[in-house]
């Protein structure tokens, strides 16, 4: 039986969709952690039934028991992406769960590594509840409001898994439908533009790449009618400069959200602008060269998803990304952890010769700067690529319908260069060249050569 067509199943749903919504604006620090604790139980007795994690607590010795808490965590080994892959299919679900009734999703392979993994029909709403949560924290409702997700609507995707293929053939919401609009990444900006034209949402949630792309159509007289008053950026970090050019262009406050694949929503920004986790729904732990960093540090981030009943994600430490815990509290009021910084994704790093690392986040506003300043969406595509040390190689894409357009492709060019001279210095020389196409199926966009055993990071750009 469908199981969302099963009166306790949605009650158990509907009631986790009343308790869990605000809950960390309620919630003390003692009840989130006492919560945090009794599901990290439920997760590793839920654990113990997949072949994975049962091989993983037995070669370690660890009996679901043992585990008590969350201050039993450290005692659990650390998953990584091989051992999902390794184990897939039949061993990355639980024995005890219909594997035809979970849903396959994969990673976005931005990085160039897809990773296949499973969903439940839990997973998929506590996701779009966490969606909701921050919605709330905006005071925009899907029941008063419209809202627009421009999503990753490839096949292989978890928004495609999530929506496409999980909630639409099981719900059928006509008033809600009518308030969400669902609008692909892949399709052409020109085409979103117009949709969300005639939508005219208050709330729009996208990909950093496609809201830069929509602000500058916008400049050029293409959506005049998109007034939201709230953006939801994701998918890569946002540098400040084309935070403030989208904010501008649509007259809106962008705010943004941070996920992954495996582990659903990680955190997001409140109003105050503080990067909260989602305490009760994920745990993380911050650590470099094996030790745990301090409040404000980067490290990398390992994640534990406290729910769902598809493959389960504890000590994961393959999200790739760094990032800054923050022991503080904010004015929200809000209970759970707090990230001071994300850094980006650390398989997309540049190393350069005097230990410091550069992450996305720290070359993101170049590219970005073309769009706000440049005024130009003719770089179609982009692949990095260092070949050691000291060389560095810009492979640019140009859109053929706009390379007569605007800016020429040369002052394209040098002020690519100039960007990432600015930013590697002197030692490394760029070089910056036209390609007809990249290839990312074999790889990231960003790809370093250099030998990271025999480097020393001194620090993370
Ligand atoms: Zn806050």
């Amino acid at each position: 039986m469908n199981p969302f067509y099963n009166p306790v199943f949605l009650g158990k749903i509907l009631k986790r969709y009343l308790i869990d919504i605000d809950r960390l604006d309620r919630i003390s620090e003692e009840s989130l952690r006492r919560y945090q604790d009794r599901q990290l139980r439920r997760l590793v007795r839920f654990a113990d039934t997949v072949p994975l994690y049962h091989e993983k607590f037995k070669s370690a010795g660890i009996h679901p028991t043992d585990i008590t808490g969350i201050a039993d965590l450290e005692k659990l080994p650390y998953v990584t992406k091989d051992d999902i892959k390794r184990h897939y299919p039949d061993g990355i679900v639980s024995s005890r769960i219909k594997k035809d009734s979970l849903i396959e999703v994969s990673t976005s392979g931005t990085s160039g590594k897809i990773l296949s993994l499973y969903v439940d029909m839990l997973d998929i709403v506590m996701g779009l509840f966490a969606y909701m949560r921050t919605l709330h924290e905006y005071e925009l409702s899907v029941w008063k409001n419209k809202i627009s997700i421009i999503g990753d609507f490839a096949t292989h995707t978890a928004e495609s898994g999530y929506v496409t293929r999980g909630l639409q053939p099981r719900f059928h919401l006509p008033y809600l439908s009518k308030n969400i609009q669902w609008l692909n990444t892949n399709d052409d900006p020109k085409n979103v533009a117009s949709a969300l034209n005639d939508f005219q949402p208050d709330f729009i949630g996208g990909y950093v790449g496609m809201i830069g792309h929509l602000a500058l159509l916008k400049e050029t007289g293409l959506g005049n009618d998109i007034s939201p008053q709230y953006i939801a950026t994701t998918g890569t970090v946002i540098d400040p400069f084309l935070k403030a050019f989208i904010e501008k262009k649509f007259h809106a406050k962008v705010f943004e959200v941070y996920g992954a694949t495996e582990s659903g929503l990680i955190a997001f920004q409140c109003n105050q602008g503080s990067y909260h986790l989602m305490s009760d729904l994920v745990y993380a732990e911050f650590f470099r060269n094996g030790q745990p960093v301090t409040s404000g540090d980067a490290g990398e981030m390992i994640i534990t998803k406290l729910y769902g009943n598809g493959t389960p994600f504890i000590r994961y430490n393959a999200i790739n990304d760094i990032v800054a815990p923050f022991e503080k509290t904010c004015s929200c009021g809000k209970a759970g952890a707090l990230i001071k910084k994300i850094y980006g994704r650390n398989d997309l790093a540049l190393y350069l010769p005097d230990g410091n690392v550069m992450l996305p986040s720290s070359f993101s506003e170049i590219s970005s700067k073309i769009l706000y300043e440049l005024k130009t969406n003719k770089v179609k595509n982009t692949k990095i690529i260092q070949h050691d040390l000291k060389t560095l190689e810009i492979q640019v894409v140009i859109d053929e319908t706009l390379r007569t357009i605007g800016p020429s492709v040369e002052k394209i060019f040098q002020f690519i260069q100039r960007g990432f001279e600015e930013k590697v210095g002197p030692a490394v020389h760029v070089t910056v060249k036209e390609v007809d196409s990249v290839d990312t199926s074999q790889g990231p966009r960003i790809i370093s050569m250099v030998d990271k055993s025999k480097y020393t990071i001194s620090r993370y750009l």
